[in-house]
């Protein structure tokens, strides 16, 4: 079954605001969860609906789907699934939970957490963005500490459960008033809310069970990658947290100018000058494309400004959707040093031709003296 366009799922438009996605979702979830719909599709639409939740509520997920939808260039790349894994449901009350805030919600110190996003600059040449490349990266992020493999504790020793808040990194204060008790719920200072406490802790890493270290991490570039771009490496972010999955790396693609070229999406655009006598007498030239030299043919009587079509010679589109053209856009060139053989002849030519440049341009010339006219 092929997947379907997330903003269809949830019955937006692709400018839809973070209001509204949020509010299609809520009345979509309600609408197909399984506990209450008992159509035999329900549950298939209800992880539809929440799959398309997931990507469109993620600012770098959305950008990244809007730009490559469900294809992702390094989809499988990485320990965790792509935007199609989301697993399972929770029951019904985990998602009201989520909506409606809950008021005092714990957070289990021992739950396990999704690690942080990263991001990487990368500036490509012009060339790298039209044809794509692999290439290594190196990126500084923390990682298990190797001595006591993300204990934080000396090796030998176990980190403790907190005696203050046994175990669960947070600490209630009662308070007696003449209305009653008041109930305070805080962070246990004496674990930073983790739960544990460190006797000896690990030298490596200083107790937090992390360290920094470069990672080579390899990236394949699409070919078609335009500037500001951005592409996701799936799992290559912070390690998680208490088992959790990894977080995403988001390279975003700074493209250097070409000095010929210019991009437009996936056409390019050039501008080739001729002499005046290839205009007139026409010629075969050599123009330059990103995929080599190709012949043009200049038709005789060519004008500045006239523009050509090479199909196909542009820039492959990124989400494979066939390749752009290369617009030339010719410049006649007049020329500035003539030597006196050249400026004779150019003089008995436009002493044959009279002042009228020519019969194209006839047209011109009478509008404007019919418009100097009044007429
Ligand atoms: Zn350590
Ligand atoms: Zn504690």
């Amino acid at each position: 079954m092929s997947k379907r366009d997330y903003y269809e799922v949830l019955g937006l438009e692709k400018n839809a605001s973070k209001d509204e996605i949020k509010k299609a979702y809520r009345k979509l979830s309600k609408q197909y969860h399984p506990d209450i719909n008992k159509a035999p599709d329900a549950a298939d639409k209800f992880k539809e609906v929440k799959e398309a939740y997931e990507v469109l509520s993620d600012d770098n997920k959305r950008a990244h789907y809007d730009q490559f939808g469900h294809t992702d260039p390094n989809q499988g790349f990485g320990g965790f699934g792509g935007a199609s894994d989301f697993g399972g449901f929770g029951g019904f009350e985990d998602i009201f939970s989520t909506f409606f805030g809950g008021g005092g919600r714990r957070r289990d110190p021992n739950a396990p957490r999704q690690g942080a996003d990263l991001q990487y600059t990368m500036t490509l040449s012009f060339e790298d963005a039209v044809f794509g490349k692999e290439t290594e990266i190196e990126i500084p992020r923390e990682e298990e500490c190797d001595t006591c493999h993300g204990s934080g504790a000396k090796p030998g020793t176990k980190p403790e459960t907190c005696p203050h808040c046994h175990g669960s990194g947070q600490l209630n204060t009662e308070q007696n008033t003449p209305f009653g008790k008041i109930v305070n719920r805080r962070v246990c200072n004496y674990c930073n809310g983790t739960g544990q406490l460190i006797k000896d802790k690990c030298r490596t890493c200083g107790g937090s069970g992390k360290v920094k270290k470069r990672r080579k991490i390899n990236v394949k570039i699409p070919a078609g990658i335009d500037d500001g771009q951005q592409l996701r490496v799936s799992g290559q972010g912070e390690p998680g947290i208490n088992g959790g999955p990894s977080g995403d790396l988001y390279v975003v693609f700074h493209v250097r100018d070409h000095e010929f070229f210019e991009r437009d999406g996936d056409d390019i655009y050039c501008e080739v000058p001729i002499t005046f006598t290839q205009a007139a007498l026409g010629d075969e030239i050599e123009v330059p494309t990103l995929h080599g030299k190709v012949k043009l043919k200049v038709p005789a009587g060519t004008q500045t400004g006239t523009k050509f079509r090479l199909r196909g010679k542009g820039v492959p589109n990124v989400r494979g959707y066939g390749v752009g053209d290369q617009n030339i856009h010719v410049k006649v060139v007049t020329p500035t040093k003539l030597t006196d053989k050249q400026k004779q002849l150019l003089r008995e030519f436009g002493e044959i031709s009279g002042s009228i440049p020519d019969e194209h341009n006839e047209s011109f010339f009478d509008k404007m003296k019919k418009a100097f006219k009044g007429e």
